[in-house]
């Protein structure tokens, strides 16, 4: 096929799912970027759920709409009986709050967290991401704390390569924190 009836093809592609959008009064979906997916030629009538490009959407009074967020914000509306992470009862007046920006308990998990966090000379910048509620950002924050972390580690490294000590910290627990950092991230992302 040539390169020009390959392009008159795409625009064919094009129209018809521009008239599919307008059945489905879907004016504001692109469709440039569904061409050639077979997929998003399927008809989709009001109430379906389907997924595409990697997010969940609906028909709501003729209207394609995005439902991720709408899913992850009632997830985040239903607060757990006992934390995810230790198991604990959510039952500290504090827990609730704490669940919502971290997705655990506020004793221990958060309490914990809070100390590592001072360890490793992050509070500061964690306390500040909160106010603003950019936890985003801290999440940056921590991914370059231990990016650096872990390229300086011979700065800790003792000579018989046992005990390493880190700002008075054991191996064992530098390596705790750092696993608990790398969930801690991948939590916020996918709440962000
Ligand atoms: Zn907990």
């Amino acid at each position: 096929m040539s390169n020009e009836s390959l392009l008159k093809k795409e625009f064919k592609h094009s129209d018809v799912q521009r008239v599919r959008n307008l059945v489905n009064k879907d004016f504001t979906a692109g469709t440039k970027q569904q061409t050639g997916y077979k997929k998003s030629f399927e008809y989709h009538k009001e109430g379906d759920i389907w997924e595409e490009g990697g997010k969940r959407w609906t028909i709501k009074n003729g209207i394609k709409q995005n439902i991720t967020k709408l899913d992850k914000f009632k997830k985040e509306a239903t607060i757990p009986l006992r934390c995810p992470k230790c198991g604990g009862p959510m039952k500290h007046h504090l827990a609730k709050k704490m669940y919502k920006i971290h997705g655990f308990c506020f004793d221990p998990c958060t309490v914990e967290m809070e100390a590592d966090l001072r360890k490793a000379g992050l509070y500061e910048q964690y306390e500040k991401r909160m106010m603003s509620g950019n936890m985003k950002a801290f999440a940056d924050d921590i991914e370059a704390w231990v990016t650096e972390t872990i390229s300086t580690s011979d700065n800790f490294v003792t000579e018989d390569g046992t005990i390493e000590n880190w700002g008075g910290m054991s191996k064992g627990k530098m390596n705790e924190i750092l696993k608990g950092m790398k969930e801690y991230v991948e939590y916020i992302r996918e709440k962000a």
